[in-house]
């Protein structure tokens, strides 16, 4: 982290809120994965991670439900709404989170790429689709309120 980045804890969650953490150290080795796997387990086009010594991730309500995708890792996620939360290799003292279950994934900007064999052919013309907010899109949808059910970035 640099120099006037926030200090831990830094808090996340599911979508529905029913799993929440805190990751009580400073995270490194933030990355993004490009594998197949990766791929399949967040219905994506690539994850985003970063992680913790294994103690360093406190879970504050409920826990993720684990799915070995392979005999090397086991991924976590919340059994009630699907949100993809953790990943780690077995045997190793260290788990990842995904950066977008963290309440503010804006501080945890991916340093390397995995899984480069399998990265889509379109991904590196993403950045320069043309593109709208949601708030201009809901209006031009003529949608006044979605109803919003997901959990707040925030402790609650
Ligand atoms: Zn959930
Ligand atoms: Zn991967």
């Amino acid at each position: 982290m640099k120099p006037g980045h926030p200090a831990p804890p830094f808090a996340g969650g599911c979508q529905c809120g029913a799993v929440r953490y805190r990751l009580i150290a400073a995270p490194t080795g933030a990355g993004i994965c490009h594998c197949r796997m990766c791929q399949k387990a967040g219905g994506a086009p690539f994850m985003a991670f970063t992680g913790v010594k294994a103690a360093d991730l406190v879970f504050t309500r409920g826990t993720p439900t684990k799915y070995a995708s392979s005999d090397l890792a086991e991924r976590g996620f919340c059994a009630a709404c699907g949100t993809p939360l953790t990943y780690q290799i077995k045997g190793l003292n260290r788990i990842s989170v995904t950066i977008g279950s963290l309440d503010d994934p804006a501080l945890f900007a991916p340093g390397e790429q995995f899984g480069t064999e399998a990265i889509l052919p379109w991904f590196a013309a993403l950045a320069a689709l043309p593109g709208q907010r949601t708030d201009d899109w809901l209006r031009a949808a003529k949608i006044d309120d979605v109803g919003n059910h997901q959990h707040p970035d925030r402790e609650t």
